[in-house]
């Protein structure tokens, strides 16, 4: 028979890798609060409609990632590719317009059926913010500086930059959408098959495309910057100045655009060069379209997601595994005891193993073995007396306990 494997661009979170991970959404969720985002979870699979409609028809992630299937009663349901469309569709569900500001924060899988390399996988996870129902720039502001505080409080801000540009409102989009057309209309022959197709419902999608020959046409684009109007130019003006007040460096890149549908106004990506080509690990923006594009009241919104993945292969190594007290009786009776002792003790908050079975020198070897700050030894005569001997592995010294006062003559080891 042969072994079972994992399905392609799937892993396994083992406990070391666990808690990595876990590392990330901790901190995030923490830092998050701070700024008044409370978490939520939407379902891991939505009807396929929540995304096809939401997403775009055209963007990637529709066309070619998603994972959908049609059920037993024969809907057809679709493993969420991203939150922000499951997000939406909660606010709209439950009915949520009289509760506005909203500020969500979440973390959880998400699947893409793409191509599986190093920082790209097919169940993947995410961390990230939303915020319903404001339309001003201090919204992006806030939103934005949040993702700079969490990779801050992870220690790898250093390692990233922010990106920032603006995708106008719909008249600065109509105008540019057109410049645009024009423009690669002329380079048709240069363009990948895809973009082709994307010419003409949504040519602003060639700008995000990742094939050569369709970057090198795109590099001499005519620049949204551009064709702004006056108004979206002067709320990106104020994104800037308050970024810069609160000291979130960012960098102007003109040439950044997201990959869906419903984007306007401020986009931005932290990047790193740490990780080759999978360079993005937060990314996000406004979204004032989308809630009335899913049939809910016209409802603004910006936040952004970042790839849990991406993260945890930044950030140093953190939080060791515990390290628990080994409890190694030797003799029946002394078994007995430990079974006691072992619950008496995590019931006062201590880690603690003990061990099933072997003898002393195989105890201890699982004791070393489990990293463990110290033994617990009960032989039959030191139960006898009412006795325990403690080895500290670090320091390697030996102390007698009192059984009876256990609980309190190990705090040091809590
Ligand atoms: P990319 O350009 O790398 O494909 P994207 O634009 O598709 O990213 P978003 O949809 O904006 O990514 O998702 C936000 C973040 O989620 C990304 O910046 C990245 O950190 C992470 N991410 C996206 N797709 C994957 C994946 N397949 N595997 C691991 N992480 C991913
Ligand atoms: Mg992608």
């Amino acid at each position: 028979m042969s072994k079972l494997q994992p399905i392609r661009g799937t892993h396994d979170l083992l406990p070391d890798a666990m808690r990595q991970h876990r590392h990330v959404v901790e901190t995030a969720r923490a830092t998050a609060g701070r700024y008044g985002y409370q978490e939520a979870a939407t379902p891991i699979f939505e009807a396929t409609e929540v995304f096809a409609r939401t997403l775009g028809d055209t963007s990637d992630i529709v066309t070619k990632e998603m994972y959908t299937f049609e059920t037993k009663g024969g809907d057809r349901i679709t493993l969420r590719p991203e939150n922000t469309a499951g997000v939406a569709r909660a606010f709209i569900s439950n009915g949520l317009q009289q509760n506005l500001p909203l500020k969500y924060f979440y973390a959880g899988p998400m699947f893409r059926h793409e191509r599986p390399q190093k920082g790209r996988q097919r169940q993947f996870h995410q961390i990230g913010i939303e915020l319903l129902g404001v339309a001003e720039p201090l919204g992006d502001i806030e939103v934005i500086a949040a993702g700079a505080a969490i990779l801050d409080a992870l220690g790898i801000r250093h390692l990233t930059k922010l990106e920032l540009n603006t995708l106008g409102d719909t008249e600065s989009r109509d105008g540019y959408r057109a410049v645009l057309v024009d423009y690669f209309t002329q380079h048709l022959d240069k363009l990948s098959e895809d973009s082709c197709e994307r010419l003409d419902r949504n040519p602003l999608r060639i700008l995000d495309s990742k094939n050569p020959g369709d970057r090198e046409v795109v590099a001499g684009a005519p620049l949204f910057s551009d064709h702004l109007t006056d108004a979206a130019r002067d709320y990106f003006a104020e994104v800037c100045a308050g970024l810069s007040a609160i000291g979130v460096d960012y960098d102007l890149n003109p040439r950044l655009v997201r990959g869906l549908d419903y984007y306007c106004h401020t986009a931005f990506e932290f990047t790193t060069e740490a990780l080759g080509a999978q360079g993005a690990v937060i990314a996000g923006g406004r979204y004032d379209g989308l809630i009335a594009q899913m049939g809910g009241p016209p409802t603004p919104g910006i936040g952004w997601a970042g790839g849990i993945e991406r993260l945890t292969m930044l950030s140093n190594p953190h939080a060791p595994a515990p390290r628990p007290v080994a409890i190694v009786p030797i003799g029946e009776a002394a078994q007995a005891r430990a079974l006691m002792l072992a619950e008496d003790l995590r019931r006062a908050g201590y880690t603690v193993e003990l061990g099933y079975s072997g003898n002393l020198k195989k105890r201890m070897r699982r004791a070393d073995q489990q990293n463990a700050r110290a033994a617990l030894l009960i032989g039959e005569d030191e139960l006898a007396a009412g006795k325990a001997t403690l080895r500290d592995f670090d320091s390697g010294e030996q102390s007698d306990l009192d059984l009876d006062t256990l609980v309190d003559a190990l705090a040091a080891y809590r």
